[in-house]
């Protein structure tokens, strides 16, 4: 058969390069702005739907005032309080569990406790083993939690409301979990999952919760074997968003929720979140006004059309083997138990190899074009942190692009662009799909997880080159790989936006075989990338909706007082002159720039300490002003565990940090088993600043704010654990 094909006059090969540029725009385009999912319903919506205008109702009655609800504080008396009334409302039955909590996961270091407070709501009766329905109450003393967790508490009250309204009986009970002190360190979970009376309730437990206040709710983490789980999940939630490297990253993050707790115990769960914005998770910002009524909305339905689905599933049915998938744009779900990934890429692998032999592309092999696409990912990774170290030099923050990122996203795009139309000199259709199979291998090999991005496109590359159809697989890589692109980079936002050039070069390693090499615009793109990267430089870092997260401390530790101004980046100038704060950073009682702050005028907070054998016992003495109170255990006292409120907590290994993270604690018992007697670290921890601190959060501006524990006055004093 004559494959030739006739040469196309000149200006049309460029205009292929520009129609190529501009279908990669769209799909950017589509997979942020067009992505399938629920448009938020109003408030007259039906009674059985999940409306969000409901739920933010909900959200408003619950925070009242919108203030700071961390575990142990008035306010959060005040919101348990309104959550008891509004289940009352709703007519469903509710008790408290109150009381004290510890956890600890051998990598954070520490063990928390504190006194904390869930409430259990019984939505529905039924048989069998009962749905969990999972969010927490409280928040992190520098924000209200609007949309952490607030909205996850409403969109479980209006998914109550729902259920309520349907007529249909039978199936599972329901119950919803309003836990507290998750985020001091998921002690309402670890408490409810202690205690057998409700652990053994347990049939699936949901749980709802946001790093951000936008996009999608994405089902990122799953009890092990899931693929029944997401199988049901694409059954009943019409808009599917989640992919199978969703729960491998998270492996790899050190973020934790209350579904740890219930995982480690063996229990079968969901876990959901809305990651978008997070420039204003955990800061004062987390407010009703900058939550997404769309998050909601998807949350919601996340949560009632999977407690809907599993009402009358076989509970015993839901393990399985896990599943590879990954949603299409939001609008489908295509999935497979993760056992085929590694036979189906190898064969796919074989039939593309079988076919560019047959039809002789590639033969007699060019090792220059056989190193095209690894060229294109290594020169696209190099040059996004290049252009990156451009940005940050000239505009002297860590993370220059925070507030406004999109010209350096720009910079990225156009040098990407250009490597690749340098990169398609010399590529052959076959010889791109061979690398992209061949990464799907590897993939299926060693992470499971991401081997749907090679292998989806990768299978309609098999059906459609021996054809001929090159476009068809390319889109297919695109979709998927400028999807990730588009949906990934946003929520990660933490200075490694440059990682995002490549799968955004994965993508377009399917596309090298459809542009033509033009130096002239390869030139351009590298000159335009150049320039954002330049203009990007003189953008400010920071805005008033995406401030710098910076704390202040006041610490009195001994004799001497001193501020202490914790960030990641410099320190905005107004601040640098309020204060005689150190040049860099120094390792004080946290890392952060420090400043004298005069001398101390607080009660150090002091301990009894009582010796029995290798068990030394501290009654802490902090003041009534105390919110929560922590120790220091050096690594040399090799301290085994922690008993405190009745619970016997195993160290991590190393130094261990104990924050016993309520006001209760200003009081607490606490036993330590220590292998050898030492000199310990004591802290009294108070939300907010001293008096005479108000000058310097005047300083800090309108551009930088309290984030995470926020401003704290820290008490610290050391107590001596006598010899044997
Ligand atoms: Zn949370």
């Amino acid at each position: 058969m004559d494959l030739t094909v006739p040469q196309e006059p000149t200006s049309l090969r460029a205009m292929r390069n520009w129609f190529w540029a501009l279908v990669v725009l769209a799909i950017w385009a589509l997979a942020i702005w067009g992505r399938g999912g629920p448009a938020p319903l109003p408030a007259d919506a039906p009674a059985q739907v999940f409306s969000a205008a409901r739920a933010e109702i909900a959200l408003a009655q619950l925070l009242g005032p919108e203030r700071p609800h961390p575990a142990g504080s008035a306010e959060n008396e005040a919101v348990h309080a309104r959550l008891l009334a509004a289940l009352a409302a709703l007519g469903v039955k509710s008790t408290t569990l109150n009381t004290m909590s510890c956890y600890g996961e051998q990598r954070w270091g520490a063990i928390i406790c504190g006194q904390i407070g869930d409430v259990i709501a019984e939505v529905r009766p039924g048989q069998g083993k009962a749905i969990v329905l999972m969010a927490h109450l409280d928040s992190v003393p520098a924000g209200p939690g609007a949309a952490d967790d607030g909205a996850g508490v409403a969109a479980l009250l209006e998914s109550i409301r729902a259920l309520k309204a349907d007529p249909r009986v039978g199936g599972h009970p329901v119950l919803a979990l309003f836990t507290d002190g998750e985020e001091d360190g998921l002690l309402g979970a670890a408490a409810f999952v202690r205690d057998a009376r409700w652990r053994e309730q347990v049939g699936v437990a949901v749980n709802v919760e946001a790093r951000g206040n936008r996009g999608p709710s994405l089902l990122f983490q799953t009890s092990p074997g899931n693929g029944a789980l997401v199988d049901l999940y694409a059954r009943n939630v019409k808009y599917p968003a989640t992919s199978s490297l969703y729960g491998e990253i998270y492996k790899f993050l050190p973020n934790d929720t209350d579904m740890t707790p219930f995982l480690k115990a063996g229990l079968t769960g969901y876990n959901f979140a809305f990651v978008g914005n997070v420039a204003q998770y955990h800061t004062p910002l987390d407010r009703i006004e900058g939550l997404d009524p769309a998050s909601l909305q998807s949350q919601g339905d996340a949560v009632l059309g999977l407690t809907r689905g599993l009402k009358s599933a076989d509970f015993a049915h839901l393990k399985s083997g896990d599943a590879i998938d990954l949603d299409i744009m939001g609008w489908w779900l295509p999935r497979l138990d993760a056992g085929w990934a590694l036979p189906l890429s190898l064969l796919i692998f074989a039939v593309i190899a079988l076919a560019a032999w047959v039809r002789r592309e590639g033969v007699p092999l060019s090792v220059g074009a056989a190193l095209m696409p690894p060229l294109l990912l290594l020169s696209a990774g190099v040059a996004g942190f290049i252009l990156q170290a451009i940005v940050a030099w000239i505009s002297g923050h860590a993370d220059p692009a925070y507030a406004h990122p999109l010209l350096l996203r720009l910079a990225l795009a156009f040098a990407v662009w250009g490597i690749a139309l340098t990169s398609s000199r010399r590529a052959t259709a076959y010889i791109c799909w061979l690398w992209l199979a061949g990464l799907g291998v590897a993939a299926a090999w060693l992470l499971p997880g991401l081997s749907p991005y090679f292998l989806f496109p990768a299978a309609v590359a098999a059906v459609t080159l021996p054809f001929g159809l090159r476009a068809l697989p390319a889109l297919a890589a695109l979709m998927v790989w400028i999807g990730l692109t588009a949906n990934a980079e946003p929520l990660m936002g933490l200075a490694i936006t440059p990682i995002f050039t490549l799968p955004a070069a994965m993508g377009l390693i399917a596309l090298l075989p459809l542009l033509k090499a033009r130096r002239g615009q390869a030139v351009l793109c590298g000159a335009l990338a150049l320039m954002a990267a330049i203009a990007a430089g003189f953008v400010p870092a920071y805005d008033a909706a995406h401030p710098q997260r910076l704390n202040l401390l006041y610490v009195e530790d001994g004799r001497q007082a001193y501020w202490l101004a914790s960030t990641g980046d410099r320190l905005p100038p107004a601040l640098r002159a309020a204060a005689h704060f150190s040049a860099s950073p120094e390792n004080r009682i946290e890392r952060g720039f420090a400043a004298p702050a005069g001398t101390p005028q607080f009660t150090a907070p002091s301990a009894q300490v009582a010796r029995n054998g290798a068990d030394i016992t501290l009654t802490f003495n902090g003041s009534s002003a105390a919110d929560s109170m922590a120790l220091v255990v050096p690594q040399k006292a090799g301290l085994q565990s922690i008993t405190l409120g009745g619970i016997t907590t195993p160290a991590p290994a190393g130094q261990v940090v104990l924050f016993c993270s309520t006001p209760a604690c200003a009081r607490a018992e606490v036993t330590l088993h220590l292998a050898e007697p030492t000199s310990l670290l004591l802290m009294e921890r108070r939300f907010g600043l001293p008096v005479k601190g108000a000058a310097l959060a005047k300083a800090r501006g309108e551009l930088a704010m309290p984030s995470q524990s926020g401003d704290m006055i820290i008490l610290a004093s050391r107590i001596a654990v006598p010899d044997k």
